[in-house]
């Protein structure tokens, strides 16, 4: 199913769908109709905008799947079957087990390598690494992040570091920081629990993912790739385990578009099972914290089910076209310009850059918070580094490129000299 069917209707019917089966029997709510319809509720929500009850304000996304804007919008089918799941109990540990399995099946991973849904990539890092370091003993599960016993190093390239890692500090180990192939030989020892990549990071490092798993590989040493946003493409939701990596960890709740609260590890059977050991519902765990609900673990193999039947081409065509539309209407203003990029890796999608001249006197930041001061609110990417402003299209939804023209074009329009 592409974005163009996920229309306005066919979304709140499906809440509707959901809200109706979660309420029976249906109190009547004759009085209570707004304009977002029937939403079958009395209290908090009856208007259908929760958010606006609150006070706080939604904003049009052309920035992409950032966990601090929520992320990315499930599929009106995801929220159906995690409405579903919602309304039996279920032995979590059990769930997990056959979760991980028909994810396996999906995927068509290798024999010998299974998937846990986690509660974010993040939580997969810690508890992909809590595993390691604890394999299947109780004691160790328990002592964590005291390492007394285990091992105790993760090595990865300078470069590589990021505020992720902060999750496998989490574990107790010490980060050792290589650049060059010799530093890494020194490096290894028998303190080294692991060797990570972070994917996005592929470009600053010296040594790229494929000869990083194979030098994990000749060392003897786990490997793991935080590839969080790193589909599409989809393919590497199962390229870097035929890499050789043992354990990849991916974001549910970024373009796979499943629950904002989920995540996928992906890797050796072994290590995805102690993995689980290390996180909730066991308790005495470092894991305790990352709870991943019977909704998302549901959630998220659907959503996974979605995406992997997508038309990827005709989805990357569309969003290519939301931003041709709005190209067409900014660059007919005197002094606007634009032009287009897809980054290799990390959000690899269409983007637009965004430039002007000295025409229109504004900074950059000066357009994006007048962007984020409009009403609707619209947020958009700063230069990165370079002039202008970016934005991409992957997480607008219907109508809101012409929201975005009409907007961006009235702020340049109305400062050109
Ligand atoms: C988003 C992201 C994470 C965290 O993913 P969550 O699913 O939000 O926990 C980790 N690493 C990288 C590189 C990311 O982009």
């Amino acid at each position: 199913m592409g974005l163009t069917s996920w229309n306005r209707r066919g979304f709140l019917g499906s809440v509707a769908m959901a809200a109706s089966a979660l309420l029976m029997p249906r109190r009547s709510t004759a009085t209570n109709r707004t304009t977002a319809g029937d939403t079958g509720l009395s209290g908090f929500g009856q208007s259908g905008s929760p958010y606006e009850e609150l006070g706080v304000t939604t904003v049009i996304n052309a920035q992409g799947t950032m966990t601090m804007l929520g992320g990315s919008l499930i599929r009106p089918e995801v929220e159906v079957v995690m409405a579903q799941a919602s309304r039996h109990f279920v032995n979590i540990p059990d769930l997990e087990e056959a979760a991980g399995r028909r994810i396996a099946e999906m995927l068509k991973l290798p024999d010998g390598y299974g998937a846990l849904v986690t509660s974010g990539a993040a939580a997969a890092m810690q508890s992909g690494l809590a595993g390691i370091l604890t394999g299947d003993n109780e004691f160790f599960i328990k002592q964590l992040p005291d390492l007394t016993g285990m091992k105790s190093e993760v090595i990865l390239q300078k470069s590589h570091r990021n505020p992720f890692d902060h999750q496998l500090r989490a574990t107790g180990v010490k980060l050792i920081e290589i650049e060059t192939r010799d530093q890494l030989r020194v490096a290894v020892n028998e303190r080294t629990a692991m060797m990570h990549f972070s994917n996005f990071a592929s470009e600053a490092g010296q040594i790229k993912a494929d000869e990083w798993a194979k030098l994990a590989k000749e060392y003897k040493v786990p490997c793991f790739n935080d590839a969080a946003a790193d589909t599409p493409p989809v393919s590497h939701l199962w390229d870097y385990t035929n890499m050789g990596y043992d354990l990849v960890a991916f974001s549910g709740g970024k373009a796979i578009r499943g629950p904002q609260c989920a995540g996928l590890l992906i890797g050796r059977k072994d290590l995805v099972r102690y993995a689980l050991l290390n996180n909730s519902p066991h308790e005495d765990t470092l894991g305790r914290g990352q709870k991943v609900g019977k909704e998302e673990i549901l959630g998220m193999i659907k959503a996974l089910e979605l995406y992997l039947n997508e038309d990827h081409d005709a989805l990357r065509k569309e969003w290519q076209d939301r931003l041709d539309l709005i190209s067409r209407e900014i660059t007919r203003i005197p002094g606007v310009s634009t032009s287009f990029f897809t980054p290799d890796i990390a959000n690899h999608v269409p983007h637009m850059r965004i430039t002007w001249d000295a025409r229109i006197p504004l900074t950059p930041q000066q357009v994006a918070q007048s962007l984020r001061n409009s009403r609707p609110a619209i947020v958009i990417g700063g230069g990165e580094g370079k002039p202008g402003l970016t934005m991409n299209s992957f997480m607008l939804q219907p109508d809101e490129d012409q929201a975005v023209a009409d907007r961006l074009a009235h702020i340049l329009r109305d400062h050109s000299a």
